[in-house]
């Protein structure tokens, strides 16, 4: 079975400011990837593009084989809905709907998908809250839960449509530290169930600990990539060193 995702010399700039310099990697299934690196380095605008909430300058995305963009030419508009639905997204700020039930935060997507019926939506969603520990947390509205809890439905929601892979921007950063304990314990059950991860994190324990293959980004490039042993053990350049504070 070929890659999950393959990037190739992926471009993209803001105005004059070039953002992601052509940067090539793939992601094959089951694997857990650990992004890291220093702020405003390009992680959450390579994220973003993956799931095209960026538009990109140049350069090749496939999901599964197929284009999402080839060489800078975007796919047409189904065949980009079809693609960006098979990922699901994870942000620091959650982005739940505020109006909307933890249900309701759930079931919109599949429902204006129409991915099956209302019973079999409403039974996955029950589900997949009792998955992260929330399913006496179906009826109540986001305001009404802690960060931990938001994000963990947030978690929840971007396992509804059954994605090939599931990308995190920060999952935990703007969390207070007594509750990242439990968004990451609900990440590292996902591993252990093969789910194909890449995840951008300030978590270096976390990182070191669960992922297979850890990018270090940096000045819009993947400097580094390697095994946790490999990054953390004996980085190769001094840009890595620096940021994982080593000498
Ligand atoms: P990171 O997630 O590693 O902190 P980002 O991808 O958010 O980095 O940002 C990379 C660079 O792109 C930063 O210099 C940032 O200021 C800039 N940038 C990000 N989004 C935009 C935007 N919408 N418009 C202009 N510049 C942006
Ligand atoms: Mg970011």
């Amino acid at each position: 079975m070929g890659s999950i995702i393959e990037v190739e010399q992926l471009q993209k700039s803001f105005g004059a400011l070039e953002v992601l310099k052509e940067i090539t990697f793939e992601v094959n299934p089951g694997e857990v990837i650990a992004v890291i690196g220093p702020s405003g380095s390009g992680k959450s605008t390579m994220l973003r593009s993956l799931i095209h909430l960026e538009e990109v300058n140049g350069g090749t995305i496939r999901i599964h084989g197929k284009p999402l963009v080839e060489k800078g030419g975007y796919a047409e508009k189904h065949q980009i809905r079809e693609l960006t639905a098979s990922m699901g997204m994870v942000f620091q700020h959650f982005n739940l709907f505020p109006h909307l039930t933890v249900r309701g935060n759930l079931e919109l997507a599949p429902r204006t998908l129409n991915r099956g019926s209302d019973e079999a939506i409403r039974a996955r969603s029950l589900e997949l809250l009792a998955k992260v520990g929330l399913a006496d947390k179906a009826d109540s509205y986001p305001s009404m839960l802690s960060g931990g809890q938001k994000q963990r439905v947030a978690i929840a929601r971007a396992l509804m449509l059954q994605p090939e892979i599931l990308l995190f921007d920060e999952p935990t950063s703007a969390l207070d530290p007594e509750l990242t304990g439990e968004v990451l314990r609900v990440i590292r059950q996902l591993a252990e169930e093969n789910m194909t991860m890449l995840i951008v994190t300030h978590e270096m324990a976390f990182a070191r600990d669960v992922a297979d293959r850890i990018f270090f980004m940096d000045r819009g490039e993947i400097a580094e990539s390697g095994t946790p042993e490999e990054i953390f053990g004996s980085p190769q350049t001094e840009r890595t060193r620096a940021f994982i504070g080593q000498d």
